[in-house]
């Protein structure tokens, strides 16, 4: 016999860099699912969107302007957040920049900033947020890392960061396992947002074409979308997924790593 479901419980969630892209089809994901949601993007009026389509479709969000690399920031979101939403106890580390050169060509402020958003960022939210998860003795953590992590030309930093997202969610769910807190992350593929946008613009390839040549490459036969990835995270933050932690799951139409 199939054992029945958890009931849905209503959580408070935070996504970073929701206001457009993967992390807004994640909130409303999120939303969907019966969580209210903390919609952080580096300017309050960039969450504006994700918010009112939240907002509209019955669910709560509010939208917060925060650099997730500066931590007096990150702080006070964090207090906004619990403020308007109560304890947030689900977290995804979203938010993300792309700053690619050739390593001769790359500057310290390319690398810097990489690092600056992905990695101080996911570090600056995820302690920030772990108080609340530990106080309440549940949390869910999930970091978006990216099939880069394996190698990508002209990525250095942006695949370091990824990289190093990987082993800093398996070390936070050997810490937070003990309050019921699970760490993972989603390394997605090809996904057809403004980055991979940007991408093509940068290498002077008309997106189409880029598009094209990417899934000349990927067994399913298609670009990954937005949705595709808040599947996947939705299904990390079930109460169902309790006994999953410390996992990379590659999204990307076929096997990789
Ligand atoms: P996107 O369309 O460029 O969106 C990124 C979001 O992050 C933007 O809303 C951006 O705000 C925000 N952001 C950037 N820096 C921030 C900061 N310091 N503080 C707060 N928010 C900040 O990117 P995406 O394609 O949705 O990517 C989302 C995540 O998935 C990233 O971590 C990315 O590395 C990862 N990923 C993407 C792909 C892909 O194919 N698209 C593949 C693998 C992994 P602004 O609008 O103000 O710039």
């Amino acid at each position: 016999m199939t054992e029945a479901q958890d009931p849905p419980v209503q959580r408070t969630a935070i996504v970073t860099g929701s206001g457009r892209g993967i992390g807004a089809a994640i909130a409303a994901r999120l939303a969907a699912d019966g969580h209210r949601v903390g919609v952080i993007d580096l300017r309050e009026e960039d969450t504006a969107e994700t918010v009112e389509a939240i907002n509209n479709s019955g669910g709560k969000a509010v939208g917060v302007g925060a650099d997730v690399a500066d931590a007096g920031a990150v702080e006070a979101a964090v207090a906004r957040i619990a403020d308007e939403l109560g304890a947030p106890t689900i977290l995804v580390n979203n938010a993300g920049i792309l700053r690619d050169n050739l390593l001769f060509k790359m500057s310290d402020s390319d690398w810097d900033a990489v690092m600056g958003v992905h990695l101080r960022g996911a570090f600056l939210m995820s302690r920030a947020v772990q108080a609340h998860q530990v106080q309440e003795k549940w949390g869910r953590i999930v970091n978006l890392s990216s099939t880069s992590a394996l190698g990508n030309r002209g990525q250095a930093n942006y695949a370091a960061a990824k990289a190093g997202l990987q082993g800093f969610t398996k070390t936070l769910a050997i810490e937070l396992g003990r309050y019921n807190v699970t760490v993972n992350a989603i390394a997605p593929g090809f996904i057809e947002t403004d980055m991979t946008r940007a991408t093509a613009e940068r290498v002077g390839v008309p997106f189409d074409d880029f598009v094209k040549h990417a899934v000349a490459e990927i067994p399913v036969g298609r670009a990954g979308t937005p949705a595709d990835i808040a599947a996947a995270a939705s299904f990390f933050i079930r109460e169902e997924a309790s006994f999953v932690s410390g996992q990379v799951l590659y999204v990307a139409g076929g096997p990789r790593a």
